[in-house]
């Protein structure tokens, strides 16, 4: 029985060398095929035609280079596009693209399902099936490029699709040095953002990275009480520690770290919860981005009024700290922030959830 192919879709540019090389090409000869493989979407090595034959032929006999398949594509009416990819071992996932917000944005998962368990989530509700490989994770961004057409453009990727990069770590961070490859996609770091809801050591060892995304952080309360009702791990990882964390993070010049607040209505939307987030925040380099709850069957809140919206801002501006509200995309077809879930015979939990949820 012949070996598994080595799956090229899984190297950083470094290994692709490697493995060019171990079979006889040049390294330019990886970098030629970073170009096909990321900036054409050519996975086929035999179209691949500025390589030498004999070493297309070679990575034929004993190489991939795996691609998730689009399974449905659904269009929000405001452009919002959302994809449901099948992986190679038959999981699914969410990939969705944002026009003009002012960039193309792809908002892409690190994780089939999620641990984290946040109350008002609905990608929580599956757990966690699995995590996804660093192949997987960037493979996303290379279909919804391809997709839209936009693989020569200036886009942005928001790790904030299903999952908690921090939670996988290593395949994430992978992913970015593939994203970030000149030779392939060629993103700069700073047009990626891990949004994580704070899994301290991670956190830590993120500070240390010479890869650096922009980082924002699910805080989505101001004292440890709530915290540790809507986002689980906070009892594990409190706000001193959090935000201890996020003061010693190496922030660029003229960058900030976002933090996401989503808005409960009666839970966490008073003016003293304005307060009080305001100077928590006091003198770090950072801007607050509310996200008015995305109400969906079976999370037991509720999204504020508007009035109710605008007078939380304002009551954050006021006490000096930099607001913005994130305007809901793609909420008609369920490709909103904490709407991406699997539903579908997908594992047991999922299944559950489709009970739970009266098969919505
Ligand atoms: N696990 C990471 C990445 C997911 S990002 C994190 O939590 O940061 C998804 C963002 O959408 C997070 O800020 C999350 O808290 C928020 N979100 C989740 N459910 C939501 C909902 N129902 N309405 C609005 N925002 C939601």
């Amino acid at each position: 029985m012949s070996a598994a192919p080595l799956d090229l879709a899984e190297l950083e540019p470094t290994e692709l060398t490697a493995a060019v090389v171990a079979r006889g090409g040049q390294p330019f000869n990886a970098r030629q095929m970073a170009r096909w493989i990321y900036r054409r979407g050519v996975t086929d090595f035999e179209r691949m035609t500025d390589l030498p034959a004999a070493l297309r032929a070679t990575l034929a006999g004993d190489c991939a280079c795996s691609t998730p398949t689009v399974l449905r594509a659904d269009r929000s009416a405001d452009g919002t596009a959302k994809l449901l990819l099948r992986l190679a071992d038959g999981l699914r996932v969410e990939a969705v693209f944002i026009p003009d917000t002012p960039r193309m944005t792809f908002c892409v998962s690190t994780q089939v399902g999620c641990a984290m368990q946040c109350g008002f989530c609905l990608t929580g509700r599956m757990g966690l099936a699995r995590h996804l490989s660093a192949g997987e994770i960037a493979a996303q961004v290379r279909v919804l490029s391809r997709r839209f057409e936009l693989a020569g453009a200036a886009f942005n990727v928001v790790l904030m699709g299903m999952g908690e990069p921090l939670h996988n770590y290593d395949a994430t961070m992978k992913a970015l040095r593939i994203l970030t490859d000149p030779h392939g996609l060629a993103m700069r770091p700073q047009r990626i953002t891990l949004s994580t809801v704070g899994v301290l050591p991670a956190l830590e060892r993120l500070a240390g990275e010479s890869l650096m995304p922009n980082l924002a952080v699910s805080l989505h309360a101001a004292t440890d009480e709530l915290r540790n009702e809507l986002v689980p791990i906070n009892r594990k990882h409190g706000l001193d520690a959090l935000l201890a964390a996020c003061r010693r993070f190496p922030v660029a010049r003229r960058r900030r770290i976002t933090f996401e607040y989503v808005l409960l209505a009666g839970v966490n939307d008073a003016p003293a919860d304005a307060r009080r987030l305001a100077r928590l925040l006091a003198g770090l380099r950072s801007k607050v981005n509310v996200i008015p709850l995305n109400e969906a069957p079976g999370v037991p809140y509720r999204r504020p009024s508007d009035a109710q919206i605008d007078r939380f801002a304002r009551t954050l501006a006021a006490h000096g700290a930099t607001v913005t509200v994130r305007k809901s995309r793609g909420r008609d077809i369920r490709a909103a922030c904490g709407q991406l879930i699997v539903d579908g015979p997908q594992r047991s939990t999922a299944q559950q959830l489709a009970t739970a949820l009266g098969g919505s």
